[in-house]
């Protein structure tokens, strides 16, 4: 049998039945910006990496530095436990988040962190947080989190409990998910000023409405990922802030999608200027190599919950801060700070832009748009996944589309060439499926 042969006999994938139907590809390599793929009937296939296995993967796959740090660590150890044990490499990497997080004279700074495994595992850490620091504040009641239409913040319980209510998975598990506030979607970025204020008037009235029972705001800063590859005006991130402010209610930047330069800032919020209370990172902190996530928050925040009835904060994944994960997000972290993802994302932004402007013809797409190293086709419909995953793979690009969206994040390391040929195959795809 073959190896998707086997795969289907036996294995689970991401929001798939258990017998998926769905065309399946075997890598057997990767390197750079490519994957070596081959399909059912054996064929292989190279193709360029648009999605950066989901948009994690900045610096390529294989990455010689990237490489070496995970090696130098697997010699000294590859994982210890965190209770009552430290090491060089989660030290460093608390350090260096710290550092570069986004900050401003007047507001607290973000000065300590929590690794988490997995982005969904630190955006429950960080609702915990908010809680836990009401309570401590004298408010118990404030248990609920106000959000806003459209956003994803992961699969866990309460993760999912302040993605979009419709198109999250609300309806499936209706018993369990907290009872919510969400705000509208905010105006796309560029929107005229009325609109701007319209949802401002709106929002603080709803913050206004429920300020007594919320503990905080969570919002993904600037670009919706998962709902909808939406980019909204920047000046809502600092309504949000003003609003959180006024009521001492904390406002929650989830990164996770938008961090370490993917929209053309190191971080989304500073296209706002804005400052959180806390922040969650992942996907891209280590280069995609391996599973790690963090929860920052100002020292404030932390300095409450710790004096609070609990003493603590209530959270503990057996493998915080694995020494591997944490080694190679400082590598990832350290190649960040040379600055060249500035250039390399404004590259892929411009390339991505002229690329996909021809799909803007077609009677089937809505929208083209672009921000920092990202670039979306949105087709008037849903798009039909398997055919145009498989026609890309046949234009040598490896893209995964979902609801209406055909949409590309490549790895930093990508060049005009290969940018202009992931733009081509993606434009090809979409006429070869749903018409030119
Ligand atoms: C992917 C994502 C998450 C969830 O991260 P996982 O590592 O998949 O648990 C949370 N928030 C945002 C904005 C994301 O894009």
């Amino acid at each position: 049998m073959s190896v998707i042969q086997r795969d289907r006999a036996s294995l689970w994938h991401p929001y798939a039945p258990a017998s998926g139907t769905l065309p399946l590809w075997e890598v057997e390599d990767a390197d750079g910006v490519t994957l070596r793929l081959r399909d059912e009937t054996g064929q292989r296939h190279e193709v360029l990496d648009a999605m950066s296995s989901w948009w994690s993967v900045i610096h390529g796959y294989r990455n010689p530095v990237l490489d070496a740090a995970a090696k130098r660590q697997l010699a000294t150890f590859s994982h210890v436990m965190f209770g009552g044990l430290t090491h060089e490499p989660a030290v460093e990497l608390a350090e260096r988040l710290v550092a570069m997080a986004p900050s401003a004279a007047d507001r607290p700074r973000l000065e300590r962190v929590f690794l988490a495994d997995s982005g969904s595992v630190s955006v429950e850490v960080a609702l915990k947080l908010a809680v836990q620091f009401q309570t401590a504040s004298g408010f118990p009641k404030r248990q609920r989190f106000l959000s806003i239409r459209g956003g994803y913040h992961g699969d866990t319980f309460a993760a999912m409990g302040v993605c979009d209510p419709v198109d999250g998975m609300h309806s499936a598990f209706p018993g369990l998910l907290g009872a919510n506030v969400f705000a509208a979607r905010p105006p796309a970025a560029g929107a005229p000023p009325e609109e701007i204020a319209e949802w401002q008037a709106h929002t603080e009235a709803l913050a206004q409405e429920h300020a007594n029972e919320l503990a905080a705001i969570i919002v993904e800063p600037v670009l919706q990922g998962a709902g909808g590859m939406f980019v909204y005006a920047a000046a809502c991130l600092r309504i949000l802030r003003d609003i959180a402010d006024r009521h001492g209610i904390l406002l929650v930047l989830d990164e996770i999608a938008t961090g370490f330069g993917r929209t053309g800032e190191l971080f989304a919020a500073q296209h706002a200027g804005v400052v959180p209370d806390i922040m969650c990172v992942g996907k891209a902190l280590t280069g995609g190599y391996l599973t790690l996530a963090a929860m920052l928050c100002t020292g404030e925040v932390a300095a409450r919950v710790s004096s609070g009835g609990a003493g603590a904060l209530l959270h503990g994944p057996t493998f915080m801060g694995n020494p591997l994960a944490c080694s190679v997000a400082n590598a990832s972290l350290g190649i960040l700070d040379g600055g060249g993802w500035r250039s390399d994302v404004a590259r892929i932004g411009s390339g991505l832009a002229a690329g996909l402007e021809a799909a803007n013809a077609f009677d089937a797409v809505k929208d083209v748009r672009t921000i920092g190293a990202v670039g979306v086709i949105e087709l008037n419909t849903e798009v039909d996944v398997a055919a145009v995953t498989s026609a890309a793979v046949g234009h040598g690009v490896w893209v995964r589309p979902f609801r209406t969206l055909v949409y590309a994040m490549p790895p930093y390391i990508s060049t005009a060439e290969e940018i202009r040929r992931i733009a081509e195959g993606m434009v090809a795809a979409v006429a070869e499926v749903h018409g030119p």
